[in-house]
């Protein structure tokens, strides 16, 4: 089997609001971590970057911690070059505060007012600058319309594959260490994982994605 560079993205990102507060997503990282531990005893040379997580940094890859999706985004392009495959499997915050206040912002008002603008789409940028025999990984959590978000998705970003689970449900997703998902392929195929451990998962999103 061929020993391939893999990179992978894993966690939520934080957008400060000020020195104190935060805006983020709700991502453990357990998936994207148990990618890096199924890719790594696949024999595979994994680079992960990660956004803060309460997980043990995996053993034997080489690990960039990030907090911002500014900071993902400089880290991924960077190592993204020497990737054969790369795994966006990290929560991006989709949108970061406007302004960073520089002190914590006092309590006064009754209501407040937030200004958010968008942050960069990593995946997107990979998409477009996604070099021949390059494979590109996207993730979808949705709450509805699993197939058609996924599909559309696909496409919009050049992507090879793009694994979809919903989300919303007490028994996988979310902190859970289970999952089902599906698996959307660049040629339309498509593959079903019923609920198993994301170790499980892990292991056949793998053995699918990265060329033997
Ligand atoms: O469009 P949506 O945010 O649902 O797409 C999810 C996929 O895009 C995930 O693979 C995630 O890592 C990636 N993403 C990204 N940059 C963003 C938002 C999402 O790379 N700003």
């Amino acid at each position: 089997m061929r020993s391939l560079r893999v990179l992978i993205t894993s966690g939520p990102t934080r957008e400060p609001l000020d020195p104190v507060r935060f805006i983020s997503n709700r991502s453990s990282g357990k998936m994207g971590h148990a990618l890096v531990e199924a890719a790594r005893t696949a024999g595979h040379r994994v680079t992960l970057v990660s956004g803060p997580v309460a997980l043990p940094p995996p053993r034997s890859v080489a690990l960039q911690e990030v907090e911002t999706a500014e900071e993902m985004r400089r880290a991924v392009m960077k190592a993204a070059s020497r990737a054969d495959v790369i795994i966006m499997a990290a929560a991006v915050a989709d949108y970061r505060p406007l302004v960073k206040a520089r002190s914590k912002i006092k309590k006064r008002a009754a209501e407040m007012l937030l200004r958010l603008q968008k942050t960069p789409d990593i995946l997107a940028e990979l998409g477009r600058r996604k070099r021949p025999g390059q494979i590109l990984v996207g993730f979808a959590a949705e709450t509805e319309n699993l197939r058609r978000h996924a599909a559309r998705k696909l496409k919009a970003k050049n992507l090879d594959y793009l694994v979809a689970n919903r989300v919303g449900r007490k028994d996988s997703g979310f902190d859970s260490d289970h999952n089902r998902a599906f698996l959307l392929a660049r040629d339309g195929g498509t593959r079903s994982f019923p609920l198993m451990s994301k170790t499980l998962l892990a292991k056949k999103l793998i053995a699918l994605i990265c060329p033997k």
